[in-house]
């Protein structure tokens, strides 16, 4: 059965799902409209069709029916002091990042903060009953239509009015009484102008009929009767019938001000200042004339942009009037608008990137710059977060926490799209044809190319209307879901001896064994969970290889054989590894709120893994961490392990402990119990989680980061030691230090005496040079230095093979030495490491028949090796270190041939 079936089934039976009681005492009358045929209530007689196809569809723009003007603030105040008045809790707004919900990045309605998925099954936890709650909901699939149609945002207010019918808590008679007069008696709106029309709403695995209620064409709300779970085709009743009342805070405040937009009235003074800066008039009749229509023909036309042209013809526009006034009044409503979905997202821990919720996030903000571009706007943007924070803390005074990380993340955020800019340029270039809707997601996907600049650089006029809701399908519906494959039916929960005395040694019966796997009654093996790494030890003489929870079982996988079925075996943990993972995952929590202190409050934990000796933590952060971030982080925590902080553990009712605590207890991810199990550091860090933990940080003794790095948009993983692996690793660490340090000591010192060597050298050069080339005839010795001066006009031979010379020295005093006399022969031979090497230079006279290359040739020869040059100079060399003596003897008898 489709909705359109089940709404006719209800109808059909109007006594059972919609007579409600008000309608009795107020003479309502039961129509059908004369266009749709749709069912409706109202207590004025001459009305013959529906609000949506009436006459006086938004006739509240220009002329509310009301005597109050109400703006968003001042709306929800009458709102909640109506409900509190008539017995209700005003419960604080939920997060708009949806923690408590795997299926959800982001939450969509009032309803979704209290319901909770367990299995298959969703079940309904209310903090009080029955309540009222201004819930700020992101939707972002109608957003070619936010700016443009006048009650479209990408995030809105709904009143949520919630009850369970008990002793407390009320049904359909109560809910609806309550609307009416909220709306008559506390808004004031004539009872004539309320209609109420019959409809079915689903979601959320539940459904029921619902009353939708209307004054002058515009819904503000829908009073859903949730009474039956599964699909429209296969259900059952449920145990609690649930009020579920959604109300548009935005729309009570329009209707209430008759403004010619819902966002002239709902965004504070912003949208004037911004219209002020650009010089355009909200007030004008002309905008009262052209919104109507654009209301009125949003049932009429498919697409927001036929819209947009029957709207302009009707009220008959000119372009000018279209360039100066209505296309600048869209894109600044469009900005404030997204401005201050961000900055709920922003301020909940979301992060603007490429991946899950995070993806709209960045459209939005990519959809801000582009529009304030296109239409040549300079407005400032901090400026516009603080004003729209000044006027949302009426409300949502929590925000205020949050200012300047909200600024923080868009100003590098928005730096980030600045520079992709000429990349982008760079594909826009290539494009040969008007791109198609699959081709604008491409460009987006992989080359993050927005439909927005695509239209600023004029490459396609329109943003297809289907873009955003077929961008919205592939990212923000469902986040992924592991299923569990093993199913153990019929077998006795495991009792978890790890949650009690947590023995190391313990005997336990075997309930089930198969394959290499075993069940037992009870175990105080730890099982893979929350990113802790399962315990090992042994079961008999049987290694625990592996260990995890299927439901409520916990499966042992063993190594080499299992028990047998009904036995009673004796069990014992490896206590060491135990204590390598425990404290690594306290370490995990204390490392996750240290560095959301240092970083910013959009720290959360994305993901962590907890092995005996090692561990890391991934979290949602905009850049890569810097040495400074690093150290200030590690200081931190192991401050927190100093001060030696008491660890403890209490189990709490899922719905206390987060009204208690908030959400930010689900770091691990949701928590598909009704008992919430709550570790606490003191103060410092509380999170919910079913690892084990010290019971003091002082047990952790040092926590030690090894690394970090950025893995992938928005997600930092740092990779640590803590405990005795962390000693360990610093002790390494130090040692390595130490050494290197050590290294280049030596280093330094030797390059030092090697400048004061050379310093000497060039002092004492000229006088080594002089004392040289001024020997007398026959063997002199100079500094180690051997002379055999010959007779005039015949070579002389100098060399040495001292090791206080260096390849520096040779060429520097050869170079010389041929310089001063022509017939010198210069051979210097000296030890480079493992190799033996010479340096030959022949003056120009000797050089005649003395040619250097020729001498290098044969000395390298005697040395092993091989060599050549010129006539002038020359070098070689080979390993044999024993011949240095022969090489010089045989270079000298090639000189001076004896
Ligand atoms: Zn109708
Ligand atoms: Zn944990």
């Amino acid at each position: 059965m489709d909705k359109k079936e089940i709404l006719s089934k209800f109808s059909a039976d109007p006594e059972r799902y919609y007579m409600v009681k008000l309608f009795d005492d107020e003479k309502f009358e039961r129509k059908s409209c004369a266009t749709c045929n749709r069912f409706y209530w109202t207590i004025d007689g001459d009305r013959i069709n529906c609000p949506d196809h009436s006459d006086d569809t938004y006739s509240f723009i220009g002329n509310p029916p009301t005597k109050k003007r109400f703006d968003y603030t001042q709306a929800w105040k009458e709102v909640e002091s109506f409900f509190v008045k008539n017995g209700h809790t005003s419960v604080n707004r939920y997060p708009v990042v949806c923690r408590w919900r795997d299926d959800l990045y982001f939450t969509i309605a009032s309803i979704v903060d209290f319901q909770r998925v367990m299995g298959s099954k969703v079940v309904f936890e209310f903090p009080a009953n029955p309540l009222v709650v201004p819930q700020t909901c992101l939707r972002f699939k109608d957003l070619e239509n936010v700016g443009v149609t006048g009650r479209h945002f990408s995030s809105f207010c709904m009143i949520g009015q919630h009850s369970i019918s008990n002793s407390h808590g009320y049904w359909k008679d109560e809910c609806v009484d309550l609307d009416y007069r909220l709306l008559t008696e506390q808004f004031g709106v004539d009872k004539k102008e309320v209609v109420f029309v019959e409809d079915v709403w689903e979601g959320g695995g539940s459904f029921g009929s619902s009353l939708e209620f209307f004054v002058n064409g515009l819904e503000l709300g829908n009073a859903v009767f949730t009474e039956f779970q599964g699909d429209l085709s296969n259900y059952k009743t449920l145990d609690q019938q649930i009020i579920d009342m959604g109300a548009g805070l935005e729309r009570f405040a329009w209707l209430t001000m008759g403004t010619p937009t819902a966002y002239d009235c709902c965004f504070g003074p912003i949208t004037n200042n911004l219209l002020q800066q650009v010089g355009i008039d909200a007030n004008n009749e002309l905008l009262v004339t052209y919104f109507t229509k654009i209301a009125k023909h949003m049932e009429q036309f498919g697409n927001i942009s036929e819209v947009r042209k029957n709207a302009i013809k009707s009220a008959g526009l000119s372009d000018e009037q279209i360039n100066k006034i209505i296309t600048p009044l869209e894109g600044i409503y469009l900005i404030v608008d997204h401005i201050r979905t961000l900055i709920f997202a922003i301020s909940d821990g979301a992060l603007p990137s490429n991946v899950g919720g995070g993806y709209n996030l960045r459209m939005m903000l990519r959809r801000i710059i582009s529009t304030m571009d296109r239409l040549s706007l300079k407005f400032d943007m901090n400026e516009m977060i603080d004003m729209q924070i000044d006027y949302l803390k009426n409300t949502y005074p929590e925000l205020e926490k949050t200012r300047e990380d909200i600024k923080t993340i868009i100003r590098i955020e928005s730096g980030r799209y600045e520079n992709s800019k000429l990349r982008m340029e760079k594909i826009v270039s290539k494009l040969n044809q008007k791109p198609a809707v699959d081709d604008l997601i491409r460009l987006y996907e992989s080359d993050g190319v927005t439909p927005d600049y695509l239209k600023e650089m004029n490459v396609i006029s329109d943003i297809p209307s289907t873009f955003y809701s077929k961008l919205s399908e592939l990212h923000q519906s469902k986040k992924q879901k592991e299923q569990d494959q093993v199913s153990l039916e019929g077998l006795p929960e495991t009792e978890l001896l790890y949650y009690e005395d947590d023995p190391k040694e313990f005997d336990a019966k075997v309930i089930k064994s198969f394959d290499k796997y075993v069940v037992l009654d009870k175990t105080s093996f730890y099982a893979r969970g929350g990113g802790q790494e399962p315990d090992h030890g042994t079961i008999e003489k049987f290694e625990v290889v592996d260990v995890n929870k299927h439901g409520n079982v916990i499966v042992h996988e063993l190594k080499n054989g299992i028990p047998k079925e009904g036995s009673t075996v004796s069990c014992v943990v490896d206590s060491k590894r135990r204590d390598g993972i425990t404290k690594n995952h306290t370490s995990t929590h204390i490392l996750n709120s240290s560095t959301r202190s240092v970083l910013g409050s959009w720290v959360w934990q994305h993901s962590a893994f907890k092995e005996e000796d090692h561990a890391r933590l991934d979290i949602t952060h905009h850049s890569a961490l810097t040495n400074d971030e690093i150290t200030k982080i590690e200081k931190l925590a192991n401050s927190i392990v100093e001060k030696n902080m008491s660890v403890t553990i209490d189990n709490f009712d899922r719905g206390t402990a987060e009204q208690k605590y908030g959400f930010k207890i689900y770091q691990g991810g949701i928590v598909p119990v009704k008992s919430v199990r709550i570790v606490s550091i003191e103060d410092f860090d509380i999170e919910a989680c079913g690892g084990t933990h010290v019971k003091k940080t002082g047990e952790i003794e040092l926590i030690k980061i090894t690394r970090t790095k950025r893995i992938q948009d928005g997600v930092v993983r740092i990779e640590f030691v803590s405990g005795g692996t962390a000693l360990d690793y610093t002790k390494q660490h130090d040692a390595n230090l130490i050494k290197k340090s050590a290294e280049l000591k030596e280093k330094t010192e030797l390059r030092e005496k090697r400048r004061g060597q050379k310093q000497e050298l060039r002092e004492k050069f000229p006088i080594l040079v002089d004392g040289i080339t001024q020997s007398k005839i026959g063997t002199n010795i100079v500094d180690g230095i051997i002379v055999d001066m010959t007779d005039p006009g015949k070579p002389n031979f100098c060399s040495t093979t001292s090791d206080q010379y260096d390849e520096f020295f040779h060429i520097s005093l050869g170079e010389k030495l041929i310089e001063k006399d022509p017939w010198m022969v210069y051979c210097g031979v000296f030890e480079d490491g493992d190799k033996v090497r010479a340096i030959i230079y022949s003056g120009e006279q000797a050089a005649k028949d003395k040619k250097a290359g020729d001498i290098a040739k044969t000395v390298s020869e005697v040395l092993g090796g091989a060599g050549g040059g010129n006539q002038r100079f020359a070098q070689g060399g080979g390993k044999d270190k024993s011949k240095k003596n022969d090489a010089i003897e045989k270079a000298k008898t090639m000189v001076l041939g004896v």
